[in-house]
């Protein structure tokens, strides 16, 4: 396509063979009965299935289809990253590959960009066929977010919206990386408005977002928008040397007043323990900040494409 479309729509694909011809029907139903020009990015975060092969397939019949294959996967943030910088809509749509977020909400979302309003974010009112643990580590990771971070955040709210070019924009420029792109939506301000839904059952397929991908983006998303972690390293310092400085004296007055020293085992070992369990603590929380100051210096692409495939026109 030459021209600029109106609508970009991305979608970042890991392993979802299982969903991804249904989601491109589903896609392009919705968009087809909007009316207007459109491009669908599909970025295919180094899938080790087939998923690259069938969206190729898509792009050699269709001119509004490109797909943007990583080199190896980089991840969902990454992904939604290319597809935002490839992105020419006047509007992009962002939204999961496995339809848990449904397409059909697009037009809603549109109607709120024509009245004005420059972010349309989803907001999940129910969240179906998820496991309660995900729901309630979900539950609590928004809310504790929340109380750490000056930035208005909204909860229960993913990566699935709407968002002006200017926004596009505005978020294509900030450099930095270990994106929690939800964030910096929320960060560069504009109008914002939640449009509802309830949240589905993946179409197909299983979660990409093990345990260990679930703390590191939570460890992303807090250290990007808040020190206070830093502040509270501090405060914790303060009240244990305060609360060890009273055993001090209190250990002293034994010493010299009563019989009572040798007996004291049992609270030095705990207290050794104890000092140096939230000494460590403070270690690792300091080293997780450190260790996001060398990534931004060693500069590295978020992400590296090695080919992007769409129709030769
Ligand atoms: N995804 C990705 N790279 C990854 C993991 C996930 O591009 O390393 C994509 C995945 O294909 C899906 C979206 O990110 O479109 C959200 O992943 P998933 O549905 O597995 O997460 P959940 O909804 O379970 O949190
Ligand atoms: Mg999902």
């Amino acid at each position: 396509m030459s021209t600029m479309p109106v609508y970009s729509v991305v979608v970042p694909c890991y392993n979802e063979q299982e969903v991804i011809t249904e989601t491109y029907n589903r896609l392009t139903k919705v968009m087809t009965d909007m009316g207007e020009t459109y491009e669908l990015i599909f970025v295919n975060d180094g899938s080790k299935d087939n998923t690259a092969h069938i969206i190729a397939g898509f792009c050699e019949n269709d001119a509004s289809a490109v797909l943007i294959n990583f080199a190896r996967n980089f991840g969902h943030m990454p992904a939604i990253s290319a597809g935002m910088e490839y992105s020419r809509g006047q509007a992009v749509f962002v939204i999961d590959a496995d339809l848990q977020d449904p397409p059909e909400l697009f037009p809603e979302m549109a109607a709120k960009w024509k009245e004005g309003y420059h972010v349309a974010y989803g907001k999940r009112i129910k969240r179906k066929g998820e496991s309660i643990f995900k729901r309630m580590t979900a539950k609590i990771f928004y809310r504790f977010l929340r109380s750490m971070t000056t930035v208005d955040l909204p909860s229960d709210t993913g990566e699935f919206r709407l968002i002006d070019r200017k926004v596009c924009d505005a978020v294509n420029k900030m450099p930095e990386k270990n994106r929690y792109i939800r964030g910096l939506v929320s960060w560069v301000g504009f109008n914002q408005i939640a449009v509802e839904y309830v949240r589905e059952e993946r179409f197909a397929g299983v979660t990409k977002y093990p345990l260990r991908k679930m703390i590191a983006f939570a460890m992303d998303a807090i250290t990007s928008f808040s020190h206070k972690p830093l502040k509270l390293a501090t405060m914790i310092g303060f009240l244990v040397s305060f609360l060890s400085f009273i055993y001090i004296l209190i250990a002293v007055y034994q010493h010299f007043f009563t019989d009572l020293t040798v007996t004291g085992w049992a609270s030095t070992i705990a207290t050794i323990l104890f000092t140096q369990g939230i000494v460590l603590m403070i270690l690792g929380l300091m080293g997780e900040y450190i260790g996001r100051i060398y990534s931004e210096i060693q500069n590295r692409p978020n992400y590296i494409i090695q080919e992007i495939v769409k129709k030769s026109d």
